[in-house]
């Protein structure tokens, strides 16, 4: 099962996937998580990709579609995964395509969470995530039972870089140029479930496990 995760920054991805792969027991694959880590190891594709990022921008094509052909190979994601975050361009959707016909399996369900662009703001602006395992918390929509400290692991919460208000501007804007036309590529495989993604956090989740039931009867 392959169930790709679209939707501009700060939609809520990955926030739902913590919660799909859960119920699903899918392989998770955020390639912005797979980024920073290495940005963070400071390896040869983060020093490429950090470039990109520290600037809102999109890594390379190439980089990335590279990322997620060996992700794919490893053996969790055997019986399926759940995609945050890539594709995030035509070109890849296409790689991606073509990589999953080679592996003889298919795209099941592509879910676009929209959010309005207000939200999308005060959520990205008011986003900390935890330093040691990558949970995502809200100041306010979602906030931590101790200020700045994880819930699950007790590691030390930081805004991301791009969390600033400069930089989500710019994400924003390249979601809607560069992303956007993936909501009509996916509308005309007959994949595209459309999420509010604007309700309460288990609202939504709610309406997405629904639909992944719906697939499975
Ligand atoms: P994405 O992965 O799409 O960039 P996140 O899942 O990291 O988005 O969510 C962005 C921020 O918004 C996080 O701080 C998260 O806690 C918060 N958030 C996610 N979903 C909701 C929601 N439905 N209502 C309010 N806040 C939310
Ligand atoms: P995210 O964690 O999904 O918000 O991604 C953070 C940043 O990583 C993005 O702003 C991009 O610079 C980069 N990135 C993540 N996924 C991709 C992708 N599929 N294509 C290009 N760049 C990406």
């Amino acid at each position: 099962m392959i169930i790709i995760l679209l939707g501009p920054p700060g939609a809520g991805k990955g926030t739902q996937a913590e919660r799909l792969v859960e119920h699903k027991g899918l392989a998770y694959i955020a390639t912005g998580d797979i980024l920073r880590k290495a940005v963070k190891n400071k390896t040869q594709l983060g020093r490429k990709a950090r470039e990109y990022m520290d600037q809102g921008l999109l890594v390379p094509d190439d980089l990335v579609v590279s990322i997620v052909r060996e992700r794919l190979l490893e053996p969790d994601a055997a019986s399926g995964a759940l995609l945050d975050g890539f594709p995030r361009t035509v070109s890849q959707a296409e790689s991606l395509d073509g990589m999953l016909e080679a592996g003889k399996t298919k795209i099941d369900l592509v879910f676009s969470l929209e959010v309005e662009e207000n939200e999308l703001i005060e959520r990205l602006t008011g986003r900390r995530v935890c330093r040691d395992c990558g949970a995502t918390y809200h100041m306010k929509f979602k906030p931590p039972k101790v200020r700045n400290v994880c819930d699950q692991c007790g590691g030390e919460l930081y805004q991301r870089d791009d969390d600033s208000l400069e930089t989500v501007t710019e994400r924003l804007s390249v979601y809607k140029k560069q992303t956007e036309p993936l909501i009509k590529y996916y509308k005309a495989k007959g994949l595209l479930v459309a999420i509010d993604g604007n309700a309460e956090i288990d609202q939504v989740s709610q309406q997405m496990r629904a639909e992944l039931d719906k697939l499975q009867q």
